[in-house]
Order: C-alpha cells, then sequence, then structure tokens
C-alpha cells in the first residue's frame, strides 16, 4: 500500500506538473481512499474505463484525458456526473497527466511512441516543446514507414503523401496535435506523426512537400500511460493494468 498523497506529490515532481500551461488540472483529481495498491491505466476517464476499475476493485485510476477541461463551467451534471458518481461510490482515485505526460523524456507519450516506433529524438519543437523530433539511422520511403507506423499501432492511417522526398528526419507529436505541422515543418521533418487530421493541413503537406501521418489520437496515447504504471509498479510495488478501450478516432 501506497499512500495517495505520497503518490500524488511523486508524480506532480516527477511529471514535472508546474512547468505547463495546461487546458485543465494535473493530478489527483478525484480523492479516494487513502492509501493505493491496484491501479487501472487508460488514456481516457471514460464511464466504461471507471467501471473497468469498479469491477478490479481498483484504489486509482491513472489517466492521460482527466474529467476536467477549460471551456466546462463547473457543472456536475449528465455524463461527468455519472462518472464522478461512481468513482466517489467507490472510494476511487482519478490521477489525471495531459500534457505533463505528453512530454515526459522517458515515460511520456511521445517518448514511448518513438521508442514503439525506433525513432530516437534528437530535439523537440512546437507549443512548450511537447514535439519530439529525430534522424532516421536511414532514408526510407513513405510508404515504408506509414506500413511500420501501422503495424507497430495495429491500426489504418491517414497518410497524405508531401513531395515525395525520401524521409531521413521524423517529428511526432500524439493525440490532437494537427496544429504543430508547421512548427514540425520549421523544425526541419520530411514526415510528421500525429493522432488526428483536420482539413488544413491537406494543403500545407501538399504545398511545403513534407509528409503527415495521422495515426489515431487515442492509438496514439496508449503507451505514456503503460510507461508510467510501469514506472510505479517498480517504485511503489503497486499493480497496475492497462485497460484499453479502442477508439476509431
Ligand atoms: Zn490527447
Amino acid at each position: 500500500m501506497t499512500r495517495t498523497s505520497e503518490i500524488d506529490r511523486y508524480l506532480d515532481a516527477l511529471l514535472a506538473v508546474g512547468q505547463f500551461k495546461d487546458y485543465g488540472p494535473n493530478g489527483l483529481q478525484v480523492q479516494g481512499k487513502a492509501e493505493v495498491q491496484q491501479v487501472i491505466l487508460g488514456v481516457t476517464a471514460s464511464r466504461a474505463l471507471i467501471d473497468a476499475a469498479i469491477a478490479a476493485r481498483a484504489d486509482a485510476v491513472l489517466v492521460h484525458h482527466g474529467l476536467f477541461w477549460r471551456g466546462q463551467d463547473g457543472r456536475l451534471t449528465g455524463w461527468l456526473a455519472e462518472r464522478v458518481k461512481r468513482l466517489m461510490a467507490h472510494d476511487i482515485n482519478l490521477f489525471a497527466y495531459h500534457l505533463p505526460l505528453d512530454a515526459h523524456p522517458e515515460l511520456g507519450n511521445n517518448a514511448a511512441l518513438g521508442a514503439r516506433l525506433g525513432w530516437r529524438a534528437d530535439a523537440r519543437f512546437g507549443d512548450q516543446a511537447l514535439g519530439f523530433t529525430g534522424a532516421l539511422a536511414e532514408p526510407v520511403a513513405l510508404h515504408a514507414l506509414a506500413d511500420r507506423v501501422q503495424k507497430a499501432l495495429d491500426r489504418d492511417a491517414v497518410v497524405l503523401p508531401g513531395d515525395g522526398r525520401p524521409i531521413r528526419r521524423v517529428a511526432w507529436c500524439s493525440g490532437g496535435a494537427q496544429g504543430q505541422f508547421e512548427a514540425a515543418i520549421a523544425a526541419g521533418a520530411d514526415v510528421y506523426l500525429t493522432g488526428e487530421l483536420s482539413e488544413p493541413q491537406m494543403h500545407l503537406a501538399a504545398e511545403s512537400g513534407v509528409a503527415f501521418i495521422a495515426a489515431g489520437h487515442h492509438a496514439t496515447e496508449r503507451y505514456g500511460v503503460q510507461a508510467l504504471g510501469a514506472h510505479l509498479a517498480e517504485r511503489f510495488g503497486l499493480k497496475v493494468q492497462f485497460v484499453d478501450l479502442p477508439n476509431p478516432a
């Protein structure tokens, strides 16, 4: 058993929570039991994930996407009430780390996504230096690189081809980071990988010649929380279990 407050303090320091300007609070979002042994890990604190934690008799849920975001009006009604009610009825702690979990150089989403793809970063770019960029060991064709991404993530990706140049430098940022495409281009990338695609990226890829791959918001953000969970298991002897609830977005 580890005290909830100790885990909160530890993660706050480990993930340098105070250094980020984020869209919601990072850390303990819903307080439950004072001590934690079993933790359910997931991408999003959805009702389905919370139900899985209840079924597993977990003491805590650790996620990338928590419950509270800028733009909400503060009311605990509807879907949000249902989620909070379930957590509180079962005394389950909810820990959520958004941008600090994207950014961590070893345990974060981008570090873990890079490790899964065999990409090593030699620089960071974009908003709050969340983006990772690095050189490949050898130049590859875009279709070979896209194949590798799809196999590694077990998911189809949308690929915008750019100008067909060999890929020497890659840049990546997990989740909904399509808005960082221009920063990736400025950082010298030949391809940019993120989770989501919006309308402007089609034109930017065509006009800049830099390829763009959208491999899924959920799919690209599954790995940080697992790396962080493994770290907590080792550090505190916690029992952790990742629950994947696939999402086509
Ligand atoms: Zn996200």
